[in-house]
């Protein structure tokens, strides 16, 4: 029942608060306090949100290419796309930035879509090396792209926050199809421009 997400956003907030008024009995001391009266209703809607990407279809996001790329073979890359996730091992927030490039072939794409595509792998319950790979085959599968490029940067809130409590540290995670695959001069195109201020 919980996790299917043809139930509407207000059920399925419906649905967390019992769960988060027995978490707060547990690990609360007061849990009748007034200051988190309405944690509840707060953290389903909180949720909701933070796995609003598994209603979202990536490929339709891909469907309204536009056709301008007759002339330009040339690296078209997003840089900086912040993204929130929560790690499915934790279900703890891990926040940091994706680029991404491709070659394209006959098909370009607006570019915010890509901000969108970052945004609908970022709200389910993730690992980085997934969303890196989700994102890189994405766009090589349904762009016929010439190449493909992704870097994805983040810091993780179950390592700064629990085990080894460590912040500051972050992880880089990459991708790459087609000619950023194969040919090292794509590749260093793609990591010099990725890099730059
Ligand atoms: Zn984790």
């Amino acid at each position: 029942m919980i996790g299917d997400h043809k139930l509407s956003a207000t059920t399925r907030a419906d649905l967390i608060r019992p769960l988060i008024e027995q978490l707060l009995q547990i690990v609360e001391p007061e849990p009748g306090r007034s200051g988190i009266a309405e944690t509840p209703t707060r953290v389903g809607k909180a949720w909701v949100e933070w796995t609003e990407g598994y209603s979202v279809d990536p490929v339709a996001l891909l469907k309204s290419f536009e056709d301008g790329a007759t002339d330009y073979n040339e690296m078209v890359m997003q840089r900086k796309i912040p993204f929130v996730s929560h790690c499915e091992h934790h279900m703890a927030p891990f926040t940091g930035h994706v680029t991404v490039a491709y070659i394209p072939g006959d098909k370009i794409v607006g570019l915010s879509k890509m901000n969108r595509i970052v945004d609908a792998f970022a709200h389910r319950l993730q690992v980085q090396e997934r969303i890196t790979t989700q994102i890189a085959d994405l766009l090589w599968n349904n762009l016929a792209p010439k190449g493909v490029g992704v870097l994805v940067q983040a810091s993780h809130g179950c390592i700064s926050s629990r085990g080894v409590r460590h912040h500051g540290t972050d992880t880089i995670t990459s991708a790459y199809r087609g000619a950023m695959f194969e040919d090292a001069k794509a590749r260093s195109e793609f990591l010099e421009l990725a890099k730059l201020p």
